[in-house]
């Protein structure tokens, strides 16, 4: 067996993809799992975009690109993330703040690395996505987790921002609408936060905004209107979700500092020469062409929103926030810890095989995630995967049915714990 580095070695798999590998594996063993655990749309890729995709294989763009992205993709998205901010004139975003990457996962991830070097502090508010704690261990980077509460939102305030501020902090990476929580935040709360973060100008922004189409309280804010940050924020985004395009792996980040750009294009040059050809197409052709069916797609996530909301009233033990982006529900499942199984239930059967002493016992997010696989047949993914070991997650970008189906199995499966 080869040598693992201890920098890899060190870095856990992301629990998401985990659990949605779980649940497919149970899937085509034939066990009728509904799975509630990847923030992935359902929809099709808009047909506009397919088009495009097909134009590129016959215009044979099937060669290597410039490494930083197409001239048209970048341009398309500096004008896409200019759109979002209210300016009286001119654009925020030029071509050559754009850089390409393969989704918004490596944009984050390269920016981690550029930005981050050994023992530098990274201030991420917590629950978060999960990969940003392993980007900045892999960076040799020390996560600082500021937790945020359900009662305010699941937003963090000023007041801890600059608490959790010392002289080694090089960078806060924060996400709206927020996964896990669906938490957004206002202008104000921005506006607030950048009012703590103008007092420390050694602290670089990484503002994770991929969800922000997908906002349910009418425009969403931005953190690109903090025009005096500006020159030490990196924006992020793509086509994952608004556009229900996963799977071409395409998303970007956006940034005015041309030095962070020119290094980061460096660093993406020895990774991966350039995201791939036709995806790019295919991502210029979503961002130019009509966006209703963008508009279509989060009025749908809203209204699915509204029926888990409503479904989630009467499941004993639940304590919810109504998530106002994104498509996740985030509940609180604190009173269902120390509560018991059935003995005959998979879950005690598993337990007791694991060889674990009180095996019907549920103790904790990650067990009730465990017992509503195995007996309600639904996958969800524990908070404690997003540093909040309160509570669940539950991706709701799949149909009304299997969200009426799954909050069924989930209330029943509840009802049976004693
Ligand atoms: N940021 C957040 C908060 C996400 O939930 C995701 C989902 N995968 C990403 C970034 C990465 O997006 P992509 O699929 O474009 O890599
Ligand atoms: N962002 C999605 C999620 O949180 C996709 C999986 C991942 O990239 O972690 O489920």
């Amino acid at each position: 067996m080869m040598h693992i580095s201890d920098r890899i070695a060190q870095i856990s798999a992301s629990p998401t993809l985990a659990m949605a590998a779980k649940a497919a594996a149970m899937k085509a063993a034939g066990v009728n799992i509904l799975s509630m655990s990847l923030g992935e749309p359902d929809f099709p890729t808009p047909a506009h975009v397919k088009q495009a995709v097909k134009a590129a294989v016959d215009a044979d763009m099937s060669h290597y690109g410039p490494v930083a992205g197409t001239p048209g993709l970048r341009a398309a998205a500096a004008a896409y993330m200019s759109s979002f901010v209210e300016r009286k004139s001119g654009d925020t975003f030029a071509s050559d703040d754009i850089l390409v990457s393969v989704g918004a996962k490596q944009a984050i991830c390269n920016a981690i690395e550029t930005l981050v070097g050994k023992g530098d502090e990274v201030i991420l508010p917590t629950p978060c996505w999960v990969s940003y704690s392993e980007m900045v261990k892999l960076a040799e980077g020390t996560p600082v987790y500021v937790r945020t509460r359900m009662e305010d939102d699941f937003l963090l305030t000023p007041e801890a921002l600059e608490t959790a501020i010392t002289p080694r902090t090089r960078l806060l990476v924060i996400c709206t609408p927020n996964n896990p929580t669906g938490a957004v935040y206002d202008a104000e709360r921005i506006s607030r936060l950048a009012q703590v973060l103008l007092r420390h100008p050694n602290i670089a922004i990484v503002a994770d905004e991929i969800y922000n189409q997908i906002c349910y309280t009418g425009t969403c804010a931005t953190w690109a209107e903090q025009t005096e940050l500006l020159d030490r924020m990196v924006l992020v985004n793509g086509v994952s979700k608004a556009f229900a395009m996963t799977g071409y792996r395409i998303g970007w980040l956006a940034c005015k500092d041309k030095s962070f750009i020119k290094a980061c294009t460096r660093l993406q040059g020895q990774q991966i020469t350039c995201a791939t050809m036709v995806a790019q197409s295919a991502a210029e052709q979503a961002l130019r062409g009509d966006l209703t069916c963008v508009h279509e797609m989060t009025q749908a996530f809203e209204k699915r929103r509204d029926l888990i909301m409503q479904l989630s009233q009467d499941i004993p033990g639940w304590k919810v926030r109504c998530p106002k982006g994104a498509f996740y529900l985030f509940p609180d499942v604190t009173a269902l810890f120390g509560k018991h199984a059935a003995a005959d239930s998979s879950y005690a059967q598993h337990k007791a095989a694991e060889g674990v002493d009180d095996h019907t016992l549920i103790r904790s997010a990650d067990e009730l995630c465990e017992y509503l696989l195995l007996d309600g047949l639904v996958a969800c993914v524990s908070g404690s995967a997003f540093g909040e070991d309160t509570c669940i997650r539950l991706s709701y970008a799949c149909s009304e049915q299997q969200i009426r189906e799954a909050m069924q199995r989930i209330r029943t499966a509840i009802q049976q714990l004693v």
